[in-house]
């Protein structure tokens, strides 16, 4: 049988004028989730888009799809001759591949096509005879059924399909900008960029790193990070900054109390750089309120007064083990909890200001060439486009090493 998979879109219906634009985006990232298989048809239209198959692998572009934001529910749909004799046979024939034992279920047949010779009632009693003449211990039940055969009478054809797939929901990654996420090596930054692509946002991740105080690994850690969450929006651009300078410089120059707000400070001022130069909106982070001296409000008043940006934390008012959630659910949590060294653990101060005052700061960073230290930064950066084989291809590397 020839198989379609039909993808329905859930919250886009809702968007209007936008609403193309969101097709076309979701049709681009379905493209490119599915380009090892370049045989499958993409038909995008109003209320849905089909996938033809051409023989590409189901089980593994239905897997792809679960993963692709935009995506309210899908379904295999299998394409049959225009003969009801046919299509009962396929009806029992799919039926027979599922799990009946016990089950209930309906038969739900629309015709898009009003001239067809039966009409909807003559149809459903037929296809749910055959069926309970062939499948043993099924029963009928026209609400909430645990299987509903959908049949769909087409000019040129059937659709019949079994089952329905839910999808990550969610926007189609790009349709609502391009944002730029500041990712350390931790178990929340992931999880923000997770959801900021949930949310139709396109990610650069920003990566701050101080060699040698951090190591080659603590830079692959990101990087791995980055490629486990490319899974839900594609290639993800890593631009990793060098921060060594400035973490020298504060340590030499600015009271202990106060460094880790002048570091979080000037992370921010060339994130924001960064954004700027690659033309991106707004900028996510992993902060939740109150878990760390840099996360109170008091903190985020201090840190947050070097921009006007929009800054963009997904995970603020969730607790530690809601955030550890969606880390095991993305499959970054065992990554995030590998022990490496990050910037900012390596320079801590033993007790940072919980509240600190931006007058303060602004004072004490007059000892510090910011501008330079800005510029520098932002002109060391490095630009890697990462795509979930990057990881892979990096591991095989190594194991051929060994
Ligand atoms: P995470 O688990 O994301 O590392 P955290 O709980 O360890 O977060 P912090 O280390 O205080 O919290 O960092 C707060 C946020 O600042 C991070 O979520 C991240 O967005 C940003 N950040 C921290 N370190 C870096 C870094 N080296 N490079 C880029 N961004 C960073
Ligand atoms: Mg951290």
């Amino acid at each position: 049988m020839e198989t379609r998979i039909q993808i329905r879109f859930g919250e886009l219906s809702t968007k209007g004028k936008n609403k193309k634009r969101f097709i076309q985006q979701l049709s681009r990232n379905i493209r490119e989730a599915t380009q090892d298989y370049p045989q499958i048809k993409i038909q995008p239209n109003h209320d849905f888009i089909f996938l033809d198959l051409n023989d590409a692998d189901e089980a593994v572009i239905t897997s792809r799809l679960k993963d692709i934001f935009g995506i309210q529910n899908f379904s295999p749909v299998y394409v049959i001759p225009r003969d009801y004799e046919t299509a009962r046979a396929a009806v029992v024939e799919l039926m027979q591949g599922l799990e009946t034992e016990g089950k209930t279920f309906k038969i739900a047949t629309r015709r898009s096509d009003h001239s067809y010779e039966h009409d909807t009632n003559w149809l459903n009693a037929e296809f749910g005879a055959a069926v309970l003449q062939n499948i043993p211990n099924i029963t009928v039940q026209v609400k909430k059924p645990d299987i509903t055969v959908r049949v769909d009478v087409k000019k040129e054809h059937f659709l019949i399909s079994t089952e329905t797939y839910q999808g990550a929901g969610g926007l189609p990654v790009g349709s609502s900008g391009r944002g730029v996420l500041m990712l350390s090596g931790g178990i929340d930054s992931p999880v923000a960029g997770y959801l900021a692509m949930k949310r139709g946002v396109e990610i650069e991740a920003v990566h701050f790193h101080s060699p040698p105080y951090t190591s080659p690994q603590a830079l692959k850690k990101a990087k791995d990070l980055t490629a486990k969450i490319t899974r839900f929006g594609g290639q993800i651009q890593f631009i990793e900054v060098p921060f060594t300078e400035i973490q020298e410089e504060i340590k030499a120059k600015i009271p202990e109390g106060y460094a880790m707000t002048i570091t979080r400070r000037m992370m921010l001022r060339i994130t924001d750089a960064v954004r700027e130069k690659r033309k991106a909106l707004a900028i996510f982070n992993g902060e939740s309120l109150g878990q760390v001296a840099s996360q109170t409000l008091e903190s985020m008043i201090a840190i947050n007064a070097v921009t006007t940006t929009p800054i963009i934390r997904p995970v603020a008012t969730m607790d530690k083990n809601e955030i550890i959630d969606i880390a095991q659910k993305i499959d970054t949590f065992d990554l995030s909890i590998q022990p490496f060294e990050d910037c900012c653990t390596i320079f801590a101060p033993a007790a940072p200001k919980t509240k600190p005052q931006i007058d303060r700061a602004e004072r004490y960073e007059e000892q510090l060439d910011i501008v330079g230290l800005v510029e520098r930064a932002v002109e060391g950066m490095i630009v890697t486009p990462i795509t979930s084989a990057t990881a892979i291809e990096e591991e095989t590397i190594f194991s051929d090493l060994l």
